[in-house]
């Protein structure tokens, strides 16, 4: 079992079934068959318009009305799928910038996608690399988000910066950022409430704590983290569109690929966005955080297991 496994079984699991249903007891590769894969994309939520890149690739690749095995199409499939999302030329992701001292996250993105989480997760895996965390509850929002984020701090071993509940998330930002310089905290994440892109106010809102912040450091924050549910397909897409159309992101976290079977939506994000994405969520645990590995998240969608299947 490779570390993806758990995340993307699901995922791998249905997108297997489709694609041998869809190619099952034919010896070529005709109209039908690439319709069928096609279709195998489309519901594994890549995206039409990245489901249609890759068909078009396979089909130059492919001669018409070859004869295949299905072992060869799916190395064929794998390979182009692979190579979308290669972006070649891009390097790998680098999750944090300990250039700054402190290295200001800040998290955002609608209700329930999984950002407090997140926080804890990220708040754990840095402090499992020796660094000092604060995390700053600047979801004042909610009665129980800032006790949410005081058990995830409690657990990960990191700091927390809190004001009573409905107090201004900006103040609570600009507290935590001033205490991170204070404490020589290597990496400060900010929680912030849930919201909806076309919420004028609320987008507002985050250009607001973004400024009071850079009262403390000019360049913070140095990464603004969107946080989006894997689960929910073409949902998310359509968060990745309009969120970042509506603010600054400079980078995804993409959660709940556990027990989904749209993980399809990760390649699609990928090929479709110049955000890179950063981490994924596999879990409600606290080691259920992975830094995002493109080449290992395509491998875990085609092993060799499955392909024996
Ligand atoms: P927020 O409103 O964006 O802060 O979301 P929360 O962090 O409160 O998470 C909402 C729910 O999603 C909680 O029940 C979490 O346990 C759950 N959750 C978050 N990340 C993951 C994940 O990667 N996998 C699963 N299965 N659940 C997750
Ligand atoms: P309305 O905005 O006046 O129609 O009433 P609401 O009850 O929806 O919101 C009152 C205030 O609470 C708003 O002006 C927002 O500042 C805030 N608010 C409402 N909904 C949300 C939300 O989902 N997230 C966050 N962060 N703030 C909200
Ligand atoms: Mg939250």
């Amino acid at each position: 079992m490779g570390i993806f496994d758990k995340g993307t079984a699901k995922t791998k699991q249905s997108f297997f079934q489709r694609l041998s249903r869809a190619v099952m007891g034919r010896s070529k590769v005709d109209d039908d068959v690439l319709d069928a894969i096609e279709e195998a994309l489309v519901s594994s939520d890549m995206g039409v318009d990245t489901t249609l890149k890759v068909i078009d690739r396979l089909e130059e690749r492919v001669e018409k009305d070859k004869y295949m095995s299905f072992d060869e199409l799916v190395a064929l499939l794998r390979d182009e799928i692979s190579k979308l999302i290669d972006l070649d030329g891009t390097e790998e992701v680098v999750p944090f910038d300990f250039s700054h001292k402190p290295y200001v996250i800040m998290v955002v993105g609608v209700n329930g996608v999984g950002k407090t989480t997140t926080i804890g997760k990220l708040a754990a895996m840095l402090r499992e690399q020796g660094k000092k965390v604060i995390v700053g509850a600047a979801d004042t929002f909610r009665a129980a988000a800032v006790d949410q984020l005081q058990v995830w701090a409690d657990r990960a071993g990191a700091d927390i910066v809190r004001q009573n509940m409905g107090s201004d998330p900006a103040s609570v930002a600009f507290d935590t950022v001033k205490a991170a310089v204070a404490r020589g905290a290597d990496v400060a994440i900010i929680d912030t409430a849930g919201r909806l892109h076309n919420r004028i106010d609320l987008m507002n809102e985050l250009t607001k704590i973004r400024n009071v912040m850079r009262k403390v450091i000019p360049d913070a924050p140095h990464d603004v983290l969107l946080v989006l549910d894997g689960s929910t397909g073409q949902n998310a897409f359509q968060q990745a569109k309009e969120f970042s159309r509506a603010t600054d992101v400079t980078s995804l976290a993409v959660t709940k690929l556990d027990g989904s079977a749209k993980g399809g939506v990760v390649i699609g994000i990928v090929d479709q966005f110049k955000i890179p994405i950063k981490f994924i969520g596999i879990g409600e645990g606290i080691d259920d955080l992975k830094v995002f590995d493109r080449q290992e998240f395509v491998t875990s969608l085609f092993t060799p297991e499955d392909l024996k299947k």
